[in-house]
């Protein structure tokens, strides 16, 4: 079977081959990101096929995401010998999908209410029926209910010491109790109904025992105990169970995820077999080299180094710009350039950062330029987010008070239904043609004194906006209606969701901040709304050949020959909310009381080791100076991980290029320079490949005002935006 495999050109090495040939009991891998875990993965399930003759429909793999889940189907209907039918058999799947299945096969006929905004109108209409109005943000509720969850417990359990937990107790229990009225479940609900499930029926948990001989999980290190159990529980007693992970790569412990499981399962399984990766197949020795520094700091880790296979002599490429919107044209920029040059596909290039709302200006120029690309977010722009939609409108109201397309968004934030809203705006304006739709919203029946001096507000606030620069509007509707929200901090056990709304309103302020007349801003916003759906077309032709927009916790498990990392600066990455800039905490409040910031830092760490290990062959890191409006520094990631490096190498490489000005270097040239500082070659017993030990990449501060991406270290001067690079 191996020859057969090393005839499709894949060659196992001996840690891995010997992970491949234990299909007998408990298996633990552990290895840092890109040395072969997910590759063993599927190299196992071609062996149970082909060498063991294991039944298909007996493999059950389960990993995170649904596109990892997809590229692990590909990957074993891409192996030697299987045909697509013993493919179509196996079990890939995430989680979450595979307890679907086990409550649909089992005739469960609930509606699945997974839409969070969905979510929190129920929420808040619950709260109101308790007379406990806006009184905890819903998705905070959601937060905590989820913490419990996942770590086996019920609403039931939640605290009651006091009034606030009671309080967020009678409002949890009834909406448990509304779900299970109207035969409705969420997100969670599936794990738990699943887990339910298994322990009510023995004859079904035999069963699935009896068919799932073989189980493998990737990514173990974001398993919770829910899923554990689930696993645990269908892997008895015969315990055939395989798991990889990384503890570096650790992103999702917001999710009740615990690295300890991988400590965990030596004790629960003494017997596990434990094969150690260290051999890094995908990224040149440079970038291998940054990801052990960056990860390297934290200290609840195992210390594991690992070493490259590949060579190559590129380096990561470092940039500092003036704003987001300069990285952006420089990042796109560059993409045509590689592009037009034929040195790569848009395809090769994907774009990383660490929360949704700071793809916009990138996703801006794709756009504009017409390049394809593919968002792996929800896919829209900023300006049609529903919690942005509402700033815009009332900006558009407010430059035409008669605006009625601008009212369906408006009508939510009053506490107005859309379609009673609209009816009535509707007939009281044929009798009534001269006023405005909000005024006539003041006739409405049956409005509540709140209701009415909520519209009366707001008549003021865009009576207000009048003659303000774009950027002063936003700022005035969030203070109106948005600050307050944001800032309840109180009782907020999980604040991820008004953190994200925070930093699209911050977002949006920056891109405003870019017009001087709302018509104009507004005249942009519509233009790129039309552009985009446009280029809908452009992207659904451009297949897979597309770049692609992604957060970092989408990207775990994934690899791309190029990749940017933008918005490397401090309160970005690491975000804010690790910072401890704004009190938040952590979703396990509930059950461990205040989170450790140093926590919060080492998953922020975690967060980069992830993106910059998912380059292939180069890596191109941008901090910006000022980040949605803030002056920013340069994350100090980046900094533990460069900030070593010696002035005499600047002097170096300034001799080195002194007089060449502009332009990116030539990287064929320049891998002939810095070849002898990278990837010398080293020797492995591991591996029959020559395995290169790795090294520090050098680097460069290119200056605000330079935006060919260079490649030369200048350490002293990465926080000084204004200050020229050498080579300017
Ligand atoms: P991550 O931690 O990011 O999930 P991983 O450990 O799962 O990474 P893989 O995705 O399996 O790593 O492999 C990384 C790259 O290395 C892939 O491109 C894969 O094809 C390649 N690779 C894996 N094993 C070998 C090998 N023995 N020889 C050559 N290439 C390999
Ligand atoms: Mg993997």
């Amino acid at each position: 079977y191996f020859r057969l495999l090393e005839q499709s050109g894949i060659r196992l090495n001996p840690a891995q081959a010997a992970a491949v040939r234990c299909t007998d009991g408990p298996l633990l891998t552990l290895a840092g990101a890109g040395s072969g875990k997910t590759s063993t993965l599927v190299c196992r399930t071609g062996y149970l096929l082909d060498v063991c003759g294991v039944d298909p429909s007996g493999i059950l793999l389960l990993t995170f995401s649904s596109k990892a889940a997809a590229e692990m189907r590909e990957r074993i209907a891409g192996l030697p010998g299987i045909d697509a039918y013993a493919a179509g058999r196996i079990q890939a799947r995430t989680f979450h999908s595979f307890c679907l299945w086990l409550l649909f096969s089992q005739g469960m006929q609930k509606e699945i209410f997974g839409d969070t905004r969905r979510q929190h109108i129920q929420l808040q209409q619950l709260m109101r029926e308790l007379s406990l109005q806006d009184a905890y943000p819903p998705e905070n509720l959601l937060a905590l209910l989820s913490s419990y969850k996942v770590n086996l417990m019920t609403a039931d359990d939640l605290p009651d010491k006091s009034d606030t937990d009671r309080q967020m107790k009678r409002i949890l229990l009834r909406y448990e109790a509304w779900k299970e009225e109207t035969g409705r479940i969420d997100f969670d609900d599936v794990l738990t109904g699943a887990h339910a499930l298994l322990k009510q029926r023995p004859e079904l948990l035999d069963r699935l025992r009896r068919r799932f001989t073989h189980l493998m999980i990737d990514e173990f290190q974001d398993t919770n105990l829910l899923q554990y159990e689930v696993v645990k529980m269908i892997a008895a007693p015969r315990n055939n169970l395989m798991v990889v992970g990384d503890d570096d790569q650790t992103i999702y412990s917001f999710n009740g995820a615990r690295s300890e499981f991988i400590l965990e399962f030596e004790k629960l399984y003494p017997r596990a077999r434990i094969v150690t990766l260290d051999i890094n197949y995908r990224s040149v020795p440079s970038i291998v080299g940054l990801g052990n520094e960056v990860i390297r700091h934290n200290k609840m880790r195992r210390s594991k180094t690992l070493r490259a296979a590949n060579g190559g002599a590129l380096l990561p490429a470092y940039m500092r710009p003036e704003s987001a919107d300069d990285e952006a044209t420089a990042i796109v920029d560059h993409i045509n350039r590689e592009v037009a040059a034929g040195r790569r596909n848009y395809g090769d290039f994907a774009v990383l950062y660490r929360s949704s709302s700071s793809n916009r200006a990138v996703l801006e120029q794709l756009v504009i330029r017409d390049i394809p690309h593919i968002d792996y977010g929800d896919g829209r722009l900023l300006y049609e987010h529903w919690l942005v939609k509402p700033v815009l409108d009332h900006m558009r109201l407010s430059i035409n008070r008669r605006d009625f397309d601008a009212m369906p968004s408006v009508l939510p934030t009053l506490y107005i239904a859309r379609d009673k809203g609209m009816a009535h705006i509707r007939q009281t304006d044929e009798a009534r043609p001269k006023k405005g739709p909000l005024v006539h919203l003041l006739t409405l029946p049956g409005l509540k004194e709140f209701q009415l001096d909520k519209i009366r507000q707001r008549l003021e606030v865009i009576r207000s906006l009048k003659g303000l620069v774009p950027a002063a509007a936003v700022t005035q509707i969030r203070q109106s209606f948005y600050d307050a929200y944001i800032q309840a901090g109180e009782h907020s056990e999980q604040t991820s969701h008004r953190e994200m709304l925070k930093e699209m309103l911050d977002e949006l302020e920056t891109s405003a901040g870019r017009f001087d007349s709302i018509v104009s801003f507004l005249a942009f916003v519509d233009d790129m709304l039309l552009r985009n759906q446009q280029t809908a077309a452009v992207k659904s032709q451009a297949q897979g050949n597309r770049v692609a927009l992604m957060t970092i916790h989408k990207s775990k498990g994934l690899e791309f020959p190029a990749v940017f990392l933008i918005g490397a600066s401090e309160g970005t990455l690491p975000h804010a909310s690790a910072l401890g800039a704004d009190s938040l905490r952590d979703t396990r409040v509930g059950l461990e009381g205040e989170a450790s910031y140093a926590e919060a830092l080492e998953e922020e760490r975690r967060l980069a080791y992830v993106a910059v290990t998912r380059a292939k062959e180069q890596l191109f890191v941008s901090s910006p100076a000022v980040q949605r409006g803030k002056k920013a520094a340069v994350s100090r990631f980046l900094l533990s991980a460069f900030g070593q490096e010696t002035a005499a190498s600047d002097a170096a490489v300034r001799a080195e290029y002194g007089g060449r000005r502009g332009g990116a270097p030539d990287p064929g040239r320049f891998g002939k320079v810095r070849a002898d500082r990278f990837g010398r070659s080293g020797t492995s017993s591991a591996a029959e490949a020559p395995v290169r030990t790795q090294s520090v990449p050098a680097w460069l501060c290119t200056s605000g005002s330079c935006v060919a991406w260079t490649r030369i270290m200048h350490s002293k001067d990465m926080n000084a935006a204004h200050k020229p690079c050498p080579l300017c």
